[in-house]
């Protein structure tokens, strides 16, 4: 069992990832701002695991506080969330994308190389493969530029670490390429909780259910798909927290810089997610077609057999899981964690 130092822990997917982690066995240490998580998420992740973790609050693009970190605790690796995520916001603000994602990054690889601490798991996102390269994604495909500046930081990220571990054979890395988290814990206690109008597909859907929203704009219906709605691989949180568990372990015992893509390799249109979760949950959608949305690519979706072979990982949550599962966080925190 290990030391694990979660960067971003207080958010969505790192603290089901803490659960699984705390559930493994681990001991976590969770390093986060709170810009765009709770506290209360993990009070209510130490409830879930009956253990309890560390929490120190701060900010990655501090080295003294990150250095104090590895000083206080002897960190064994590191999973890094922490970072801004919203693909609208960083076209308005580009440069605090690259100093929250970037610089941040870089600060917290040089706490570790300082530290003596080489494991490290890095939240990607399968928007590194950029628009060129059709789907099924496999990992081995050659990156293009994302059409936006957070996928371009993700893409730096990676880029970054391959040549650090080209460079020093100490670095062990895992690159997680996320395809599209939704659902929440089977408990209802802890589950996505954006701020302000969410540009992401589940919690709108999730937040028009609640009544918090009117209806669900679906943006382009006239795409090159099986009912003209964009197509994207849906996953369960749960199962991506337990990929970081084990790619973890695989980081621990090898070296170099390894990508896996997390998804289930099923392509879900947007109008199937709306009319699956209103039958999984007797709950109606209003809904309107609108315009496409600048950036959409028609459809993307996983090869997921690396993760399957390299890491024994399978996701085992249904799509019907995944909307129930969102909207039994929903329906009992209509208003998130505040
Ligand atoms: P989230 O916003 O819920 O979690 C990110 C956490 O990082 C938050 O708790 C926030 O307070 C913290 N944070 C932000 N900037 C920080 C900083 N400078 N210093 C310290 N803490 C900081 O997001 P999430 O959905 O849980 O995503 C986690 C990671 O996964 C992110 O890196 C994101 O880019 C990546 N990812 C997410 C998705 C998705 O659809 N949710 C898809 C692909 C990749
Ligand atoms: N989407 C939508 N209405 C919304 C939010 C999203 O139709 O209010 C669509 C979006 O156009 C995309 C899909 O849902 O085709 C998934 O979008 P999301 O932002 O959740 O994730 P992305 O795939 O862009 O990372």
């Amino acid at each position: 069992m290990a030391n694990i130092l979660v960067t971003g822990g207080a958010g969505y997917i790192g603290s089901h990832t803490c659960l699984e982690l705390l559930n493994a066995g681990h001991e976590v240490i969770v390093f986060d701002n709170l810009s765009n998580g709770s506290g209360e998420s993990l009070r209510r992740v130490e409830k879930l695991a009956n253990n309890s973790l560390d929490f120190v609050q701060g900010d990655i693009r501090c080295q003294d506080e990150l250095d104090r970190v590895f000083q206080n605790y002897q960190i064994d690796a590191v999973i890094h969330f922490a970072g801004l995520k919203a693909v609208g916001e960083s076209q308005q603000i580009p440069l605090t994308y690259f100093d929250h994602n970037i610089a941040g990054s870089i600060q917290l690889f040089k706490s570790m190389q300082k530290a003596g601490v080489f494991s490290l798991v890095f939240s990607s996102s399968a928007t590194v493969y950029g628009e060129l390269n059709p789907s099924p994604y496999q990992e081995d495909m050659p990156l293009s530029l994302p059409n936006n500046n957070y996928g371009y930081t993700k893409l730096v990220i990676e880029q970054m670490l391959e040549k650090m571990a080209l460079a020093d054979a100490r670095w062990s890395i895992a690159l997680l390429r996320y395809f599209n988290p939704v659902g929440a814990h089977k408990s209802g206690q802890i589950g996505e909780d954006p701020r302000g109008i969410p540009n992401n597909l589940m919690p709108y859907v999730t937040q028009v259910a609640i009544g918090r929203r009117e209806k669900l704009s679906i943006f382009g219906h006239d795409y090159p798909t099986k009912d003209g709605t964009c197509e994207r691989d849906f996953i369960h949180v749960v199962d991506l927290a337990k990929a970081h568990v084990l790619a973890l372990s695989n980081r621990l015992n090898n070296q170099g810089c390894r990508a896996w893509n997390i998804g289930t390799g099923a392509p879900i249109s947007v109008l199937q997610i709306k009319e699956t979760f209103e039958k999984v949950n007797g709950v109606q959608i209003p809904t309107e077609f609108a315009e496409r949305r600048s950036g959409d690519l028609p459809a993307f979706y996983a090869d997921a057999s690396r993760a399957k072979n390299e890491l024994g990982w399978q996701p085992q949550y249904t799509l019907e899981d995944m909307l129930a599962d969102s909207w039994n966080w929903q329906k009992h925190n209509p208003n998130g964690f505040s």
